[in-house]
Parts: structure tokens; C-alpha cells; sequence
């Protein structure tokens, strides 16, 4: 039997381990993953109040529940086990660890409190355990810099008001902050032109159905060519004044060049195409200019993502999606590109008798580790939906402590 080791349970994983099974039905496939629960940026990516989207994770969890899969939560690689271990026990090993660590800008005063990667506004939002709120109040002017559809994202949930997140998994504590904010004005900011944005259409066009806000693009000398995205931005600029509380504007050709700020951000500055200078005021800025990977047990990525051919990166080392190719793609994407990559393991990697799963659970025990099987995801996953409503389409425990809780009892412990 072949052994295959998965790191990662986002859809790289998942897809991955699914394919894998179909081209070699007698291998077993265990997936590592470091928080107690599966589906990565499914979870913690995909914006609450997008839930259909999320649904792909029913497919998902029915992967993780064959027989031939072994779930592994809470067993963070670097940590828990070492890389070359994995590589002892296993046939082959797969990096599918995603890109992480929000890219910087590297402006002056990125550190300023009101100042805050995709990455970690929208974990908080998503509930990822222990995140933290944005460090500012009060807050009536956003910008938000880069236009891909995270942007959009970002717009869309500081724009829309509490109803409209009926049905969603947006926790009360998200809502009460977003509640507070006295938000005027989303400005969302391109370095680049609108026939250059990485908008989609749909998601665009979606910010024109909000009741609290309406999209704006105040100039028009920017809307040339002929996309979809340019002509959902002139609709914006023909559409009639509803008199919402909230404008999200566009803007083009504004590279930034600092955060201004005396103890908390106030201003974005900018460079136009004439080189001079732009102050946009803002008390939070959140910088959706894409994601790296993160080095794990000395493997180290570079620009970004991990050194690979066509997914190998050494003899029975791969790697797939995020940490292949960079972090661009939605989720069929990393679909297409594991059936690709099942194919080229099954051609090369054969099977000289490793322990796979049962030394991993051996290793682990050893060194004291406890980890979240399938059924242990399965209790979470239950206490999360319990009791939940039209209001709310799920309760997400928020802390490692309370899920590994869960996870070994099924219940809640009492406070
Ligand atoms: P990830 O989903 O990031 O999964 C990586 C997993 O590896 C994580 O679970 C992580 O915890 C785990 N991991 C990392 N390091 C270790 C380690 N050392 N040990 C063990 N485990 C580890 N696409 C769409 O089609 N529709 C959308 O609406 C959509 N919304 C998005 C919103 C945001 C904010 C973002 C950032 C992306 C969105 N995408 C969307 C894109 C989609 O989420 C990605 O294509 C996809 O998640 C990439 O999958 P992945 O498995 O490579 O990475
Ligand atoms: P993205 O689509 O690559 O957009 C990143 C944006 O940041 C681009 O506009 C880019 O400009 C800009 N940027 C990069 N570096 C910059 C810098 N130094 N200064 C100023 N601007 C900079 O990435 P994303 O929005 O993070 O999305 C990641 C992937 O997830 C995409 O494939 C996206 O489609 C997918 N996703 C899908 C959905 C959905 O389907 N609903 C939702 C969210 C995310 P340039 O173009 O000039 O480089």
C-alpha cells in the first residue's frame, strides 16, 4: 500500500486526497492540519456572507470521512513533527499549506494601530481562533488598497449593514464592531487602471445591490475599455443617488507611498500617474495586496511560494496549490490542479514498504501530542450547528482551548 502524507485540509488538500483515491484506490491518505478543524481559507477565507460558497466543504468532509483518509488536527508540521519524519513514514508527502503571511507594502507607517493586512482583518472576521479586532474606533473613512476580489470583500462587509447579515456565520462580537464604526466612506484604491483590476464581474456588480451603501466612480477618465468589470464600474457612475449612508468609491492609478498617522493611522498617501502626491484621510486602511507562503522545517519558499517542477519539489516531495503557484485562483482552480498532480504521484512514487498513518500515531503518542480525528472535526462541527437559526448559520468556536474540548467530549465546558 501507498502512504501518502497531505499538509494542509483547504481545498489543495482535500481536492488532492480525493483525486489521489481515484488513481490509486488502494492508497491511504492521512491529512495533517494545525488548527483542530479542516477546509483552511473555506472557513477562514470565504466571507460569511457568502455560504453557498462555502457548502463545497460538505464534498470535502465526505473525503475526510473515508475510510483510506485519516484526519490529523492539531498537528501543526514544524511543530508537532518534523518534516523529514513525515517524510520517513510516508511514500510521499505533499505541501498544502497555502500562502498565509499577508505581503507588506513596506511604506512608512504600516505599523501604525488602524493599519491591517487582508489576511488578518478577514480571519478576524471569519472567526480564526484568537484573532484580533482592527486596534481603532470611530472609524468613518476607509480605504482599502488593491483591487482583486478580496477588496471587494473587505468593502462589502464594512459596507453592509447588521440584516444583511441574516443567515451568515458572522459571530455577535464582529457585528457589534462593525456596528459601531460611524463609516462615510469605503474608498477602494487600484495602483493600475479599471481595464488592469482583478475584480470579477459578479462580485463587483454584487456591491450595487447593498441597502446601506452605494459604489461610486466619481472619475470617468478612468473607465476606458471594454470588460465587463469597466462597464459594471460606468453603471456605477450612471446610477441614480439613493441617498444610502455609505459611498464606496474607486479610484485608479494611486500607488501608495505612506501611512500617515501620529500614534493612529489619519491619511494614505499616494502617487499619481503625474507623480504627485495624494492624501486620502482614513482611520483604517487594509492592504488586500495578496499572501506568500511560509517556510516550514527549513523548506523555504521563494518570492512567495515553493521552488517546484510541475509540483515536485524533490524526490516524493510535492507541493499544490497556494504554495505552488502563488496566491491567485479560486477553489475549482486547485481542483484541476490536483487531478494533475494525483496523476504524476501515481506515476512516481512506488511503494517500499513504510508505516504511513500507523507510525504517525505512534510518533505522536510518543511525544505526547493529542490530535482531532475525523470524529473529534465531526463533534466540533455538530456543537457549532446546534441550535442555530435563520439568524445565524453557524456558531464558530473562536479558541484552540474550547475546540480541543469539544473535539474529545462533544460538549461545551461550562464557565
Ligand atoms: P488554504 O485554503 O490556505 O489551506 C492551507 C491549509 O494548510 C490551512 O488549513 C492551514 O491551516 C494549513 N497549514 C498551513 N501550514 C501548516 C502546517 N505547518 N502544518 C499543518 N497545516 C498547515 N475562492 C473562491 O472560489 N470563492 C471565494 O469566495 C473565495 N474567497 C476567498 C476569500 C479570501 C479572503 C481569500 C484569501 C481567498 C478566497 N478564495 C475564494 C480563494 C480560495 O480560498 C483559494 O483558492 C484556496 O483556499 C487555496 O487553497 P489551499 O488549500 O492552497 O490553501
Ligand atoms: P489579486 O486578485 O491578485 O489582487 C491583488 C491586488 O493587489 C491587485 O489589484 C494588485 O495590483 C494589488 N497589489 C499587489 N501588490 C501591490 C502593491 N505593492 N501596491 C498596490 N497594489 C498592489 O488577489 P486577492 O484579491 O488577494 O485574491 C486572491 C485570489 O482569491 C484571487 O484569485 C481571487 O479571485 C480569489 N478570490 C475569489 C473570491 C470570489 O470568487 N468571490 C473572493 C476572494 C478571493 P496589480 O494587478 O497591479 O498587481
Amino acid at each position: 500500500m501507498r502512504h501518502v502524507a497531505i499538509i494542509g485540509s483547504g481545498p489543495a488538500g482535500c481536492y488532492l486526497a480525493d483525486q489521489l483515491l481515484r488513481v490509486v484506490p488502494q492508497a491511504s491518505v492521512d491529512i495533517l492540519e494545525k488548527l483542530p478543524v479542516p477546509f483552511g481559507l473555506i472557513r477562514y477565507g470565504v466571507a460569511p456572507d457568502h455560504q453557498s460558497t462555502k457548502l463545497v466543504s460538505r464534498v470535502f468532509d465526505r473525503v475526510l470521512g473515508r475510510e483510506t483518509v485519516g484526519f490529523f488536527g492539531n498537528v501543526e508540521v514544524g511543530r508537532d513533527v518534523r518534516l523529514a519524519e513525515l517524510m520517513d513514514l510516508y511514500n510521499a508527502v505533499v505541501l498544502a499549506t497555502g500562502a498565509e503571511r499577508d505581503r507588506r507594502l513596506g511604506t512608512s507607517g504600516e505599523e501604525l494601530p488602524g493599519v491591517i493586512g487582508s489576511g488578518a482583518f478577514v480571519n478576524w472576521y471569519n472567526g480564526y481562533p484568537d484573532a484580533q479586532a482592527p486596534a481603532v474606533n470611530g472609524v468613518r473613512s476607509a480605504v482599502i488598497i488593491g483591487n482583486g476580489n478580496v477588496a471587494i470583500d473587505v468593502a462589502r462587509i464594512l459596507a453592509k449593514g447588521p440584516d444583511e447579515f441574516a443567515g451568515s456565520d458572522l459571530s455577535t462580537e464582529v457585528l457589534h464592531w462593525l456596528k459601531s464604526q460611524p463609516l462615510e466612506t469605503i474608498r477602494v484604491v487600484g495602483r493600475r487602471g479599471a481595464s488592469d483590476a482583478k475584480f470579477t464581474d459578479h462580485e463587483l456588480a454584487e456591491l450595487g445591490t447593498l441597502r446601506r451603501a452605494q459604489p461610486l466612480v466619481s472619475d470617468a477618465t478612468n473607465l476606458t475599455g471594454d470588460s465587463a468589470v469597466v462597464k459594471t464600474l460606468r453603471g456605477f457612475r450612471d446610477g441614480t443617488h439613493h441617498d444610502q449612508p455609505i459611498a464606496i468609491s474607486f479610484h485608479f492609478h494611486l500607488v501608495p507611498s505612506a501611512f500617515v498617522g501620529d500614534g493612529r493611522l489619519c491619511a494614505v498617501q499616494f502617487r499619481n500617474a503625474d507623480g504627485v502626491t495624494v492624501e486620502l484621510p482614513a482611520e483604517l486602511a487594509v492592504t488586500c495586496i495578496g499572501y506568500e507562503s511560509v517556510a516550514i522545517c527549513g523548506v523555504a519558499p521563494a518570492k512567495g511560494v515553493f521552488a517546484n517542477q510541475d509540483g515536485r519539489i524533490d524526490e516524493r516531495l510535492y507541493v499544490v496549490g497556494w504554495a505552488k503557484r502563488g496566491p491567485s485562483g479560486t477553489i475549482p482552480t486547485n481542483r484541476v490542479e490536483a487531478q494533475q498532480l494525483a496523476q504524476k504521484i501515481a506515476r512516481e512514487v512506488g511503494d517500499d514498504q513504510r508505516p504511513g498513518g500507523d507510525g504517525l500515531r505512534r510518533l505522536l503518542k510518543e511525544r505526547g501530542v493529542s490530535w482531532v480525528d475525523y470524529a473529534g472535526w465531526r463533534r466540533i462541527d455538530a456543537a457549532e450547528l446546534a441550535g442555530v437559526g435563520a439568524e445565524r448559520s453557524r456558531v464558530k468556536l473562536d479558541s484552540i482551548e474550547e475546540m480541543l474540548d469539544v473535539a474529545a467530549s462533544g460538549q461545551l465546558k461550562a464557565v
